[in-house]
């Protein structure tokens, strides 16, 4: 087989680089994907009760680049949806992203108007602050909170999560999920927020249908391509994997998902419960509150964290920490000597803790540069 490009994975990245390359520069691609379907980890598709589930962990599309939106609206409808997240401390569901209402929810209403005085006269109203800045900035009563809400939401549930607590990890971890001094209960307040309207998998459908694109699936590329002559490759998975983890291999944290139906319309009030480490699992995921689907069943599942083993375990988290990131720079080093015929990229290619839109977005500014080095003169 002769084709321009392969690209490894059908993930966002993959399946972005394919539909430029293929829309807009004319050139043919081979999508290569080991797994039996499209999508990579925001793949979706309906269980034998006939619910709409996300089969990796509830995918939530936000994003403040219109770029990235007007893009994948070429592709899909959307249907409006604001995520809504709780945890349970002292046996309470309160509103994370940690705010007035769950500071409320579990302090006695004088106290939580003090502390509530005390964080507007301190950081100011609508504020985000990353659990970790409150802690170091944070006396007196305020103090008591920080550590509080450090106890209680993030350690329990990052030892968990991560096997390590919030200080182990890159700062940026934890600041995904500030302490908002607001009364907002969004999980996200990013401009554009929705789901695809009939889901995932068909907006990877729509992105892949383009006459100039083949798909292989259920096969690993390393199967194949001695038997395929290509120009260039665009690769996708862990880059450890890609050199044979010859710098040893790159930390990851994998889950694990148990699926129940149950005969009742809603299980629980939103998307998504984390738990911290009382429970063995993370979070309990209703996806129907995301898809709006109209069903007397639902479908939920448990999210248990697990040990990764590489070649063996589903890398879905890279591990953010700067240990892990000059192990990454070693694979980098020899990704920059065959960057003439392979190109990396995406969640795990350049191990980052994307989330979707910043996958498209790494994708499309990859494909300006491609652009620019095949339309430069010789
Ligand atoms: P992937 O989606 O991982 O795709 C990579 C593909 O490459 C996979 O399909 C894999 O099978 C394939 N592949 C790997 N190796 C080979 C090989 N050797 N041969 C052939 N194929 C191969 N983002 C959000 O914006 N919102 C969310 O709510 C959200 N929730 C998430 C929940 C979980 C549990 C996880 C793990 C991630 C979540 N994300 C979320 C992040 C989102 O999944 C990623 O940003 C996105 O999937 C990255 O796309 P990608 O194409 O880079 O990688
Ligand atoms: N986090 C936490 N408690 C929570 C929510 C988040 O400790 O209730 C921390 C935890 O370390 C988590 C990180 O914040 O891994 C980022 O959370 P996010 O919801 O962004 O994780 P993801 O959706 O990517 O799994």
């Amino acid at each position: 087989m002769k084709v321009d490009w392969v690209i490894v994975g059908s993930g966002f990245t993959g399946a972005t680089l394919a539909e430029q390359l293929a829309s807009q520069l004319n050139q043919n691609v081979l999508v290569i994907e080991k797994r039996d379907h499209i999508g990579g980890n925001s793949y979706d598709c309906y269980d034998e009760h006939g619910i709409l589930i996300h089969k990796y962990g509830s995918h939530t599309f936000h994003t403040n680049s219109s770029m990235v939106w007007n893009y994948l609206s070429q592709f899909t409808q959307w249907r409006p949806y604001f995520h809504e997240v709780r945890v349970v401390v002292d046996g309470k569901k309160v509103p994370v992203p940690f705010n007035l209402n769950s500071l409320y929810a579990l302090f006695p209403q004088k106290y939580a108007e003090k502390l509530e005085e005390l964080l507007i006269q301190h950081f100011g109203f609508n504020v985000k602050v990353p659990i970790l800045k409150l802690r170091e900035s944070a006396s007196g009563e305020l103090a008591f909170l920080a550590d509080y809400i450090y106890q209680n939401v993030f350690y329990k549930y990052t030892m968990k999560h991560w096997q390590l607590d919030p200080e182990q990890l890159d700062r940026s971890v934890t600041a995904r999920v500030p302490v908002y001094i607001s009364r907002d209960n969004r999980y996200f307040q990013d401009k554009y927020q929705g789901l695809p309207k009939h889901g995932y998998t068909p907006l990877f459908q729509r992105m892949l249908k383009h006459p100039n694109i083949k798909l292989l699936l259920n096969t690993d590329y390393r199967d194949v391509i001695d038997q395929i002559q290509f120009k260039r490759m665009i690769y996708t998975g862990p880059i450890d994997a890609y050199f044979n983890y010859m710098h040893g291999t790159l930390p990851y944290r994998t889950l694990r998902f148990e699926f129940d139906t149950l005969d009742q319309e809603f299980y629980q009030e939103v998307g998504t419960v984390n738990y911290g480490l009382e429970y063995d699992y993370t979070r309990v995921l209703e996806q129907k509150h995301l898809t709006g689907q109209k069903s007397p069943k639902t479908t939920i599942s448990y999210v248990y964290p697990e040990e990764y083993i590489a070649g063996k375990s589903d890398p879905y988290y890279p591990i953010p920490r700067e240990e892990n990131k000059e192990l990454y720079r070693l694979y980098q080093a020899e990704a920059e000597k065959i960057k003439d015929k392979v190109l990396f990229a995406g969640r795990l290619a350049d191990y980052k803790y994307y989330n979707m839109d910043q996958a498209v977005a790494r994708a499309l500014t990859l494909f300006k540069e491609i652009v620019q080095e095949e339309t430069k003169p010789e």
